[in-house]
Formats: structure tokens, C-alpha cells, sequence
């Protein structure tokens, strides 16, 4: 079943119990201070669970577009962890609540695929339930889940908050057991890999306060109304219902995959079995391409942009990580060229959107990876001669004034020097990197204020040398100035 198609009939089954279909908000969170990028589908009703607003309507679906910055380092290692996923969602807001949610979660998991459910084994789902929720417990039983397979699990895993004072409540996830071919039997405490999570449906049903911790807080009493927020990653039940290893192989994602092995010559996934952990390094770098790519484009079409901070830089790390996994396959020109107008192809169904407005993303992309792989020219060449040199005097670590030449002259962001310096076996003295970056800082700022108080204006001739050199990437800044 295609995702688009998944997608659909999770927007229909809810539809058809009464939910308004509200559209997905865009990835930035400008709505919230705290927050750089919409991370679950219920954030943009945070103020309807808290009571702050009074929505039109009690019940609601969507397909939410969430990016989360924290999993990058899962991304081709683990089968289920994308920087950009879909979340499909529904949510009631004091109207149903455990016993409707459970219900309506159920009832399409294992309603039959001609039926417009998406056809699960009812045998192979396995819901976890909060320590002491019998409710939940209960209902899960009634429905006809063998006791073996409701698994009661403590606060890390099954108790929700905001990590603030404010509502929380006990959650009930329901994992897919993909068989023995992908791990070890035992249920989602034994492999959370060959039990893959695809769906949580969250009881917001209590006020806490004194909170230290996710784990530590007081239950100060009920909320005045129950609530339920669930989230179904789209891109899981997808890998799950079209039968393949991971989120990677999904039709929105593989064709992206296989033109990055074809450009470099590698064949993906001969190397080894279904299981995403003991993959070929050349197989995890595939699918971070994949990912990192799609993530691009789709942070580009809601208007992100390159930058060296915040949400422009989130987007600026996401690409220099795909163009770097494809240097490291042995391809050292432009990629992007070739790949996002295949990210494009895939995401368009669902998002007419970035097919109209390729013109302007494109333009954003190619510019960074250009001005991108001009940096890694000139400033690998440095990297390598210092790690050289590091390594046949003996020692274990760049030095801090290393790192920040490197910044400083050629450009070249300190994540990549860490990343390269690790691949080399080597650290880096960060505290001393960041100690020159102080003090260049200061100093910038005696500047600023000399030029203010009538000095001559330097900021032209640090343009010109902004341009002459490689350093910062004023490639994308270009770009904006064009296509304003
Ligand atoms: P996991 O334990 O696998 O990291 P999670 O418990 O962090 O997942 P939730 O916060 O409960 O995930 O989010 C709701 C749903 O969104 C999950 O059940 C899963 O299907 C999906 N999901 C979460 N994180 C990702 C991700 N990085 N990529 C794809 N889907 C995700
Ligand atoms: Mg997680
Ligand atoms: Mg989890
Ligand atoms: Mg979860």
C-alpha cells in the first residue's frame, strides 16, 4: 500500500468517526518560542489541551509534518528513526477517551485492507500500558489481546508530558512484531527493532507539578477534562504494510536511496540480513542520504533556509551530512542535482506544493552544496595534513587553534572537523576551540563599537574577503537577493 494511500485512509477512518481533518502546520514552530520545529501532531493544539482556546470542534485528525532533530544519529541505524517523518494523529478534546481511542486504533490496525483498514495480524500487535493503568489494561483484553502480549511498562516509556507543569497522563503503544527474522522474541522490552512502535495513543488525564524530570513529578489531580492525543508515524506503518526492513524502503523514500547507490556504483543492502543494526557502513550511509535529502527539500519548502544559526542552520547541518555521506561513497561532485528532483518526484503526491515550488528550492540547494563543496576542497586538504601530523608526533588530539583555523580561514564548521578528526581516531580540543571563538567574538564587538563611534566602515572589505576566500558561505546569500 502506497503512503499516500495510507495516509488517506487514516484521514478517512477518522473522518468517517466524526473527526474535522485540520492540515498539517508548517515544519518551523514560530508559534513557540521553544521549540525550533514541530517535533508531534499535537503540538498545534497545545492551546486547546491546556484550555487557553476553545476549538470548533471536539474531535480532530491530521497528517502532521514533524521533524526531529534529536534522532540524526539513529537515522540508517536503527529501522524507524527519520529527521522528517509524518505523524498521523487524532485527537479528542474532552470528548472520548480511553475506551474510544483504543477502539478506533484497533479497529483500523486490523480492519481488512478491503475493508479501507490496513489489514495487521491482530496476533502480531503488542500494546504496552502505564504500570498501574488497569483500565487500559482491561480494555486491551476485551478487545481480544492474549494478556501475554500487554506489556505494562513505567513512566520513561509510557507516561506523557510536556516535561513542564501542566497536563500528562499514562500512554498505551502499540508495537508490530515483524517476526524472528528481524530479532529476538519477548516483546517490545526484549526488541524494540523486531517490535517496532508505530503507534501511541496518549490519555491526557491528569494536572502535574514539581516536575524535575520526566520521570519525577506530583500528580496534583485530575484534569477538568480528558483528553486523547495519538500519533501514528506514517512512514513505520508504511514499512510495516509494504513489507520491507525499514523507513528508507518506503516508496517515498527508496528511489531517492537507489539513484544515490547507482551514482556511486554500491550495491545496497547485499551485505547483510533485515536487521537495520549490523548493516554495511555503505547501507547506513544510503539511507542517510535518503532521509537527509528528503528532510531538505520538504525544510525548504515550508521556507527554511541555509544560515549559521537556529532553523537555518538545523537545515544547513541536515545537507552538509548528506553531501559528506556521498564523498565518503566516492562521489565528489554535486549531488543534489540529481537527487532532489527525485525527493521532489516522491513527495509531490502528497505536497503539490514543492512540485511548484521546485524552482525556488532548487535554487536554495544547489547554491549551499555548491558553496559547500568549495569549503570541503580547500579546508580537507588542511584537516588532513593536521591529523597527519597529529597522529605521527603521537598524539591523540587536534589542537583547539587547529579547529579554528579551520573555521576562521577556510570555512570549515567544527562538526565536520569533530566528524573527520573521529572517523581518524583522533578528539579535538573543543574547550579550546570555543575559547578562541570567544575572544574573536569580543573582539568583533570592539570593532562594532569603534566603527560606531566614526572609525572607517570595515564591513565592505570583509565582504570582498568573504568572497575571495573560502570562508562562510555567502553562496545562498546570492540566491536570496535573486529570487526576491
Ligand atoms: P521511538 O521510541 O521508536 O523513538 P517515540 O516513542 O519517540 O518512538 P513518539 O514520541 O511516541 O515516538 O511519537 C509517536 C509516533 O511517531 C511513534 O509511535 C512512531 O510511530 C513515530 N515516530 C517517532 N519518532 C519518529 C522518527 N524519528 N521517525 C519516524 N517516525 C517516528
Ligand atoms: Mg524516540
Ligand atoms: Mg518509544
Ligand atoms: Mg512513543
Amino acid at each position: 500500500m502506497k503512503t499516500a494511500e495510507i495516509k488517506r485512509r487514516y484521514l478517512a477512518h477518522f473522518e468517517a468517526n466524526g473527526h474535522t481533518v485540520v492540515p498539517s502546520a508548517p515544519l518551523p514552530a514560530i508559534e513557540d518560542p521553544n521549540l525550533l520545529f514541530i517535533n508531534a501532531g499535537m503540538v498545534q493544539f497545545v492551546p486547546y489541551f491546556l484550555g487557553q482556546q476553545t476549538p470548533a470542534f471536539s474531535r480532530a485528525v491530521s497528517v502532521q509534518k514533524c521533524l526531529r532533530t534529536p534522532d540524526i544519529d539513529e537515522v540508517g541505524k536503527t529501522s524507524r528513526h527519520g529527521t522528517f517523518f509524518q505523524m498521523n494523529g487524532n485527537f479528542s478534546f474532552g470528548d472520548y477517551f480511553k475506551e474510544g481511542a483504543i477502539n478506533l486504533a484497533w479497529e483500523l490496525s486490523t480492519k481488512s485492507v478491503a475493508d479501507g483498514g490496513f489489514g495487521l495480524d491482530p496476533s502480531r500487535i503488542w500494546p504496552t500500558v502505564y504500570l498501574d493503568d488497569d483500565e487500559a489494561f482491561e480494555l486491551w483484553r476485551r478487545i481480544g489481546v492474549p494478556v501475554e502480549h500487554i506489556v505494562r511498562r513505567g513512566k520513561k516509556d509510557n507516561y506523557w508530558s510536556m516535561g513542564i507543569p501542566g497536563p500528562a497522563g499514562p500512554c498505551s503503544e502499540l508495537f508490530y512484531d515483524r517476526g524472528p527474522e528481524y530479532g529476538k522474541d519477548g516483546g517490545p522490552e526484549a526488541d524494540e527493532d523486531r517490535f517496532m512502535e508505530y503507534w501511541n495513543l496518549v490519555f491526557m488525564q491528569y494536572e502535574i507539578t514539581n516536575v524535575t524530570s520526566k520521570e519525577d513529578f506530583t500528580i496534583v489531580g485530575p484534569l477538568p477534562k480528558q483528553n486523547i492525543d495519538t500519533g501514528m508515524g506514517l512512514e513505520r506503518i508504511a514499512s510495516i504494510l509494504q513489507g520491507v526492513d525499514n523507513l528508507y524502503e518506503i516508496d517515498e523514500v527508496r528511489p531517492i536511496l537507489a539513484r544515490a547507490a547507482e551514482m556511486t556504483g554500491k550495491k545496497y543492502g547485499v551485505h547483510s540480513g533485515h536487521v537495520a543494526g549490523e548493516s554495511h557502513p555503505d547501507d547506513v550511509r544510503l539511507r542517510v542520504i535518503a532521509d537527509h535529502v528528503r528532510t531538505a527539500l520538504m525544510l525548504i519548502g515550508d521556507g527554511v533556509v541555509p544560515a549559521n544559526d537556529g532553523r537555518g542552520y538545523v537545515l544547513r547541518r541536515i545537507m552538509r551530512r548528506a553531501i559528506r555521506a556521498m564523498r565518503l561513497l566516492g562521489w565528489q561532485e554535486a549531488a543534489l542535482p540529481e537527487l532532489l528532483p527525485i525527493a521532489r518526484d516522491c513527495m509531490a503526491p502528497s505536497y503539490p506544493e514543492l512540485a511548484k515550488e521546485f524552482g525556488r528550492i532548487s535554487t536554495y540547494a544547489y547554491a549551499e552544496e555548491d558553496a559547500f563543496l568549495a569549503t570541503l576542497r580547500s579546508g580537507t586538504t588542511i584537516l588532513d595534513t593536521a591529523i597527519t601530523e597529529t597522529k605521527s608526533s603521537g598524539g591523540r588530539q587536534l589542537s583547539g587553534s587547529q579547529a579554528f583555523k579551520l573555521h576562521d580561514t577556510y570555512g570549515f564548521p567544527i562538526d565536520l572537523t569533530l566528524e573527520i578528526a573521529q572517523e581518524q581516531g583522533l578528539e579535538v580540543d573543543q574547550t579550546g576551540f570555543r575559547r578562541l571563538m570567544a575572544d574573536q567574538k569580543n573582539a568583533a564587538k570592539a570593532d562594532a563599537k569603534a566603527r560606531k563611534t566614526g572609525h572607517a566602515d570595515l564591513s565592505a572589505y570583509r565582504s570582498a574577503l568573504d568572497a575571495g576566500g573560502a570562508v562562510e558561505f555567502t553562496g545562498y546569500q546570492e540566491v536570496t537577493r535573486e529570487s526576491r
